[in-house]
């Protein structure tokens, strides 16, 4: 909102003199009330599967002596229990993207070696949900195993964070697609920048939410997205990672016919050109 929230100091500086100290705290007021909400979100999410899982402890002891329904509840509790953990290892990685703030270990990667470690990730998944993955690099289809000789870019950026960001999208794309579908990820590297795009035939970001997507905790359809076991954080986390590699994210999707993530980074070879024009100018 257009509110503004001004603190105002008066301190005597001499006879009959006064001054008047004004600080703007609006910024620190919405940095405040977002944090607020944030905790209340993860106690939320985590107060969930927490309680359904004393609450099926607790039935599975009265059906001891039913073998179909202990099998049900422990059935339930293991679910339960991979969402809960799910969502700490998901917690930490967002935590850990919010405080780089840029000053990660970033290094020289292949951006073909980082897909490929991404895709690798997600394989087993693909392969239960009868998903393929298919990887292209400037439009030419490339084996999913390292081949000799072939194209490649180099970007400058912390490892985890860049594979940890195409991983998500890679798993987004399997999770929200029906099965016998694509999922291709192409890579292009132009103008002194790389682009990767996840490009899934699923169902597609309703108009109205795509603007939200990379909010924290935000999903499309709550319900849905519980009983299929989402957090609502993967998309934050992307943003975030990418971000500290000095890069962009951004979507386009339609419903029904499928969503394109593409992260944007800047080439090696360009950041490097820029150092040297920084020396030169120096
Ligand atoms: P979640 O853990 O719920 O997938 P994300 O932050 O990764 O959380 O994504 C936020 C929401 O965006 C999802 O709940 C889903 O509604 C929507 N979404 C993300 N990726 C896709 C996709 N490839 N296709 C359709 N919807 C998607």
């Amino acid at each position: 909102s257009n509110t503004r929230y001004l603190k105002l100091r008066v301190a005597a500086i001499g006879d009959d003199r006064y001054a008047i100290f004004v600080s703007d705290m609006s910024e620190q007021r919405r940095f405040e009330a977002m944090r607020r909400d944030f905790m209340t979100n993860v106690s939320h999410e985590l107060k969930t599967p927490a309680g359904a899982i004393s609450l099926l402890a607790e039935t599975i002891g009265d059906a001891a002596d039913d073998p179909d329904a202990v099998r049900y509840f422990s059935g339930r509790i293991a679910k339960e229990s991979t969402r809960l953990t799910e969502l700490v290892h998901r917690l930490i990685d967002l935590q850990k993207a919010q405080d780089a703030g840029g000053v990660l270990d970033a290094k020289r990667l292949s951006v073909l070696s980082v897909v490929r470690h991404a895709i690798a990730e997600n394989q087993v998944q693909a392969d239960a949900s009868h998903i393929e993955l298919d990887l292209s690099f400037g439009g030419e289809p490339v084996p999913l195993e390292h081949a000799k000789g072939e194209p490649d870019a180099t970007i400058s950026c912390d490892e985890e964070s860049i594979t940890t960001s195409v991983k998500n999208l890679i798993e987004n794309a399997i999770h929200y697609s029906p099965e016998h579908t694509t999922v291709r990820i192409a890579i292009s590297a132009h103008d002194g920048k790389v682009k990767i795009r996840v490009i899934d035939q699923g169902i597609g970001i309703p108009a109205e939410s795509i603007d939200r997507v990379f909010e924290r905790f935000y999903r499309v359809d709550p319900a849905r997205s519980r009983q299929t076991g989402g957090t609502g954080l993967g998309l934050a986390i992307v943003k975030h990672c990418v971000a500290d590699c000095g890069g962009t994210v951004s979507v386009w999707s339609r419903e029904g016919e499928g969503s394109t993530f593409t992260i944007e980074l800047p080439l090696a070879e360009d950041v490097d050109a820029q150092a040297q024009t920084g020396e030169d100018d120096a």
